[in-house]
C-alpha cells in the first residue's frame, strides 16, 4: 500500500513547500497570490483526504463505515473544488485585461455547471451511491456517475483551451507554454494511471499543476526588483488589473526622482544604490496597508486599495515633506526632487484597459513636462492630452505599416541666383478624421516608440523617387530631416547609397539635414559619418540653427555645407528687424562667419515683406519661408518651379 500511495506523500510534501514558501509575506502579488494561496490550501486538503480514505479502503474492515463514506466523499468534493479553483486560476490569467470581463464570467460559470454536478455527487454519494459505494462486505467499488469527474476535468480543459485560442494574439507566450505543458502531464499521468491502477496519481497531477503556476507566475524572483525587495513593474501590472477586475476602489501613486543621474556621476553607481534601497525604504515606511512597487530604475508606483482621503493627503504630505530635506547615506549627502502623478480608481478611470493608458501617461508626463515636486492630478485636460498621444501612436504605427503618410516640398528661395534652386521634403500625416496632424507634434512621439526610423527611409526614397520621375525638374537639390535614430543605423550611408542608385539620383540631389540634438549625443560619431556622406557626394545640413545651445562650435569642427537660422531667430522680430540693432549685427555677423568658413546659409521663416528684404542685406545666402511659398503636394511644386521661368 505504502508505494501506491508514495506519489500522493510525494506530492503532499511539494505542495506543502510551496506553500511554506507562499506564507511569507506576499503583497507583490496581491490578489492574485491569495487566489494561488487557495488553490494549495485546497490541492493540500484533496491529496491528505485522498492518502486517508486510501488508508481506510484497505482497512475498511477494521474502521467504521460511515467513517469510510465521510472521509471518500469529502474527498471527491474537494476535487471538485480543486478542478475549478485551478481553472479559475488559469482563467484569471488568460482574460487578464478588462476587455475580456464578459469572456471570463461565462467561462467561470461554464466551468462551474459540470464541478458543481460533480461537488453535490459526491456529498451525497453516502446515501445515493451514485459516485461510489462498500458492499456488504465493506468493499470500496467506484459507480458509474465517477466519471464526471473525468468529464469535468475535460471541461475544465475545454474552457482553457478556448480562451487560449480566443485571445491568443495578446496572450503572453509562457501562458500559452504553460497550459500546454499542464494538459500534456494530466494525459500523460491519466495514461499511467490507466496502465497501473494501483498507483495513485491524482495528487502528483494536481501538484505538478500548482508547481507549474508557481514558477511560472507565484516564484518571487519572477516579480520581485532585487535591489529593494519591492515588487517589479511586473507584479504592479498584475496587481492592478486584478484589482480593476475585482471592481475594488484604489488609487496609484506614482513617485519619480528626478535629476538622479546627478548622484550616480557625483557618488558612484553602489552609493546610488544604496540610496535608491533608502529611498524605497522610506516610502515602505509611509504607509502600512500600501503596495509599493518599483517601476523603474528611479520610479516608484504605490498601490492603495481603500485608503481614506485624509490618510491619503497625509501620504502625500509625508513624501512631499520629506524630499523637502537632505538625504544622508553614508558619506553622502543630498537633496532630491520628485514629481508624483496620482489616479483615482474609478473616479478617474471606470475600466481597466484605459487605467493602464492612463497610469503610463500620468507617469511619462510627470517625468516629462511637470515642475519638480509637483503631482499629476488626472484632471480632463491631462486625460486628453494622453488620450492624443495614444491615437496618434496608434496613428503613426498604423501609417508606418501602411505607408500612410504623404510628403509635400517647400521650394526654397535662392538670393544670389534670385530663383528657387531647392526644396524641403517635409512629412505629412491624417488622423482618423482626415485632419492633418503637425510634424511637430506626432515626429517627438515617433521618436519615443522608435518609428522615426522607418518613416526616415520612407521620405529617402519618396524623395528619390521624385527625382526619378521628374529627370528635368529645376532644382538642385531636396533636403530631408533626420533624426538622430538614423544616424544609430549600422549600414545608414550604405542603404542610402542604394536608395540613390536604385533610383538612379546623383548623390548631390539629396541633402540631410539634422539638429544640434542629433550632434550633442555623440560629436566624433557624427563627424565620421558626416565625412562618409560627404565623401559619397551627399551634404549636410544643420537645421534649426538658434533653438539650442547654438553651438558654433559644432558648425565648425563639422562639415556642414548649409546652416539654417531658425525662424525663432528672426521670424517673431516684433516683425522688423532693422530696428533692433543689436540682433541685426548679432545676425550680419553669424552669417559673414558661417560664409568665412564655407558654409551657407539659409534663413527660415521669415514671413514679412520687411524681413525678407533686411535679411537679403544682411547677405543670407538663401531663404525658405511661407512668404514665398508653403509647403506644397509634389504637382503644386513642379507648377511652381515651372511657373518661375
Ligand atoms: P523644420 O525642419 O525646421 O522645417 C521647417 C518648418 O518650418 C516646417 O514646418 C515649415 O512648414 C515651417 N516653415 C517654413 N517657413 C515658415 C514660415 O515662414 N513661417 C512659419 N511659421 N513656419 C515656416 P512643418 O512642416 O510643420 O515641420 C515642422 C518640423 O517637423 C520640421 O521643422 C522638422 O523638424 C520636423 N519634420 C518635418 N518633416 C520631417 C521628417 O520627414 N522627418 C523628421 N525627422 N522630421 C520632420
Ligand atoms: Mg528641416
Ligand atoms: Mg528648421
Amino acid at each position: 500500500m505504502l508505494t501506491n500511495i508514495l506519489p500522493e506523500v510525494l506530492s503532499m510534501v511539494m505542495i506543502s513547500i510551496m506553500m511554506l514558501h507562499s506564507s511569507k509575506k506576499q503583497e507583490i502579488f496581491a490578489p492574485r497570490s491569495r487566489w494561488f494561496n487557495i488553490c494549495l490550501t485546497c490541492s493540500f486538503l484533496n491529496i491528505f483526504l485522498n492518502i486517508i480514505r486510501t488508508y481506510l479502503i484497505y482497512f475498511s474492515d477494521k474502521m467504521p463505515l460511515w467513517f469510510n463514506y465521510l472521509i471518500n466523499s469529502l474527498f471527491f468534493a474537494s476535487l471538485a473544488v480543486v478542478m475549478v479553483v485551478l481553472t479559475f486560476y488559469l482563467i484569471s490569467l488568460i482574460y487578464k485585461r478588462s476587455q475580456w470581463g464578459f469572456i471570463r464570467r461565462i467561462s467561470r460559470v461554464a466551468v462551474l455547471i459540470p464541478a458543481s454536478v460533480f461537488f453535490v455527487l459526491s456529498l451525497s454519494s453516502p446515501l445515493t451511491h451514485l459516485i461510489f459505494y462498500f458492499d456488504e462486505n465493506k468493499m470500496y467499488y467506484q459507480s458509474k456517475f465517477a466519471l464526471i469527474s473525468v468529464v469535468s476535468l475535460m471541461f475544465c480543459t475545454l474552457v482553457v483551451a478556448v480562451g487560449i485560442i480566443i485571445v491568443r494574439k495578446s496572450l503572453d507566450h509562457n501562458i500559452i507554454d504553460l497550459t500546454i505543458a499542464i494538459t500534456v502531464i494530466i494525459i500523460a499521468l491519466l495514461f499511467v494511471q490507466y496502465f497501473i491502477p494501483d498507483i495513485i496519481l491524482s495528487g502528483t497531477c494536481i501538484a505538478y499543476t500548482n508547481f507549474l503556476l508557481f514558477i511560472s507566475f507565484q516564484n518571487k524572483s519572477v516579480n520581485v526588483d532585487h535591489l529593494t525587495g519591492l515588487g517589479n513593474r511586473e507584479a504592479f501590472y498584475n496587481s492592478l488589473i486584478c484589482y480593476a477586475n475585482m471592481h475594488k476602489e484604489f488609487k496609484v501613486v506614482f513617485v519619480g526622482l528626478r535629476g538622479f543621474k546627478n548622484v550616480n556621476d557625483k557618488y558612484g553607481q553602489p552609493a546610488g544604490d544604496d540610496f535608491i534601497v533608502k529611498v524605497a525604504g522610506f516610502l515602505r515606511s509611509t504607509n502600512n496597508n500600501c503596495l509599493l512597487y518599483r517601476f523603474n530604475g528611479v520610479e516608484f508606483v504605490y498601490l492603495l486599495p481603500q485608503i481614506s482621503d485624509s490618510d491619503f493627503k497625509g501620504l502625500l504630505d509625508k513624501i512631499t515633506e520629506r524630499f523637502s530635506h537632505h538625504w544622508k547615506i553614508g558619506y553622502m549627502q543630498c537633496m532630491i526632487n520628485i514629481s508624483m502623478a496620482e489616479i483615482s480608481y474609478p473616479q478617474d478611470v471606470n475600466n481597466g484597459n484605459d487605467l493602464i493608458t492612463m497610469v503610463e501617461g500620468a507617469l511619462r508626463l510627470s517625468k516629462s513636462r511637470m515642475p519638480q515636486n509637483t503631482t499629476i492630478y488626472l484632471n480632463q485636460e491631462i486625460r486628453n492630452e494622453i488620450f492624443r498621444r495614444n491615437e496618434l501612436v496608434d496613428l503613426i504605427k498604423q501609417a508606418t505599416v501602411c505607408r500612410n503618410f504623404s510628403l509635400c516640398y517647400q521650394p526654397v528661395f535662392d538670393c544670389n541666383e534670385n530663383r528657387f534652386v531647392s526644396a524641403e521634403a517635409l512629412i505629412r500625416m491624417s488622423d482618423a478624421k482626415g485632419q492633418l496632424v503637425s510634424p511637430s507634434e506626432f515626429i517627438p512621439i515617433a521618436e519615443e516608440i522608435g518609428s522615426i526610423v522607418n518613416i526616415g527611409w520612407y521620405v529617402i526614397e519618396e524623395v528619390c523617387h521624385f527625382f526619378s520621375t521628374n529627370r528635368n525638374v529645376n532644382i538642385n537639390s531636396i533636403s530631408i530631416n533626420l533624426s538622430q535614430q538614423h544616424f544609430m543605423e549600422p549600414y545608414l550611408i550604405n542603404r542610402i547609397v542604394d536608395t540613390l542608385d536604385k533610383y538612379n539620383v546623383e548623390p548631390s540631389k539629396l541633402k540631410l539635414e539634422l539638429t544640434e540634438r542629433v550632434i550633442e549625443k555623440d560629436t566624433e560619431h557624427m563627424r565620421i559619418v558626416m565625412n562618409l556622406l560627404n565623401k559619397k557626394g551627399i551634404g549636410c545640413y544643420m537645421d534649426d540653427f538658434g533653438t539650442g545651445y547654438s553651438n558654433l562650435f559644432h558648425v565648425i569642427n563639422l562639415p556642414f555645407e548649409c546652416v539654417k537660422l531658425d525662424k525663432s531667430l528672426i521670424g517673431d522680430f516684433n516683425n522688423n528687424i532693422t530696428s533692433d540693432i543689436g540682433r541685426r549685427f548679432l545676425i550680419e555677423s553669424l552669417i559673414h562667419s558661417f560664409q568665412f568658413i564655407g558654409t551657407k546659409v539659409i534663413a527660415e521663416g521669415v514671413e514679412q515683406e520687411n524681413q525678407v528684404k533686411t535679411i537679403r542685406e544682411l547677405g543670407v545666402n538663401m531663404i525658405q519661408s511661407f512668404y514665398f511659398s508653403k509647403p506644397l503636394s509634389e504637382q503644386n511644386l513642379l507648377d511652381f518651379i515651372n511657373n518661375e521661368f
